[in-house]
């Protein structure tokens, strides 16, 4: 079961007034429970920075137009020169905004951002990343870590979850790339926390310790800001 249903009809409007968001539409069926147990795997993430409780409550919860709303405006290109022309990716995009041919590109005024054609594509030939989204990593307020931040936001109101971050196969890419992916750093445990934020900073931070510093450093204080946890933690070891 889906629950926001079988093609994101099933979702429940939540009212949080933030900046990007008045409401945001999560999968209905999460309003049936006021307590999750979240698992999340720890990993980097092309636009995001770094993946774990964050990203999982905000992504994991959110129906498909509120998946759509936080990927708006950050529209995935084509690499032409690595394009094989397969079509695989055409198949997958419900906006027929792929041109293949031998220049392809992508038709920027139909491309909704879903990042579908980009997850399928064998050869690597579609990407996110550009000089404009590399500025915003270093810019301030980038708006897709806030609109995720604010996603996570709406998904744990009212809850008392428990959050559950494996910082083991450390890729960095999403795995929602669906590719094999080699892991770039050591394992390093697994963290429990019941606050989302608390838990993904100690994770990071401990990413940072052992040389690895992942982008979306931003994402902390602006969750800070909106009220969905404090970065502060104490590390309790249990071997
Ligand atoms: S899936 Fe990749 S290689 Fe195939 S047509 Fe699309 S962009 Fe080109
Ligand atoms: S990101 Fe989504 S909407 Fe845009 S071209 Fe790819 S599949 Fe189509």
């Amino acid at each position: 079961m889906f629950a926001d249903g079988e093609h994101g009809e099933n979702f429940a409007e939540v009212e949080i007034n933030k900046k990007h968001f008045k409401t945001f539409k999560i999968g209905k069926a999460f309003l049936d429970y006021d307590q999750l147990l979240i698992l999340s795997h720890f990993k980097g993430h092309d636009i995001a920075g770094f993946g774990g409780a964050i990203k999982q409550l905000s992504m994991g919860h959110a129906a498909k137009g509120g998946k759509l709303a936080m990927h708006m405006g950050e529209k995935p290109r084509i690499i032409s020169r690595k394009c094989r022309q397969c079509n695989l990716c055409k198949s997958r995009c419900n906006v027929d905004a792929l041109n293949i041919g031998k220049k392809s590109y992508i038709d920027k005024d139909k491309c909704i951002g879903c990042g579908a054609c980009m997850a399928i594509c064998p050869y690597k030939a579609i990407t996110i990343m550009s000089i404009r989204n590399i500025a915003k990593f270093i810019g301030i307020g980038h708006p897709f870590i806030e609109k995720v931040v604010e996603g996570a936001f709406a998904a744990q109101l009212n809850k008392h979850n428990i959050y559950m971050n494996f910082a083991m196969n450390i890729t960095s890419g999403c795995d929602c790339i669906g590719k094999k992916m080699t892991p770039i750093m050591e394992d390093f445990g697994i963290f429990i926390s019941s606050d989302p934020v608390a838990i993904d900073k100690a994770c990071y931070d401990m990413a940072k310790e052992k040389g690895k510093k992942f982008k979306g450093y931003k994402t902390f204080a602006y969750a800070e800001s909106i009220g969905l946890g404090s970065a502060e933690y104490t590390l309790h070891e249990l071997k």
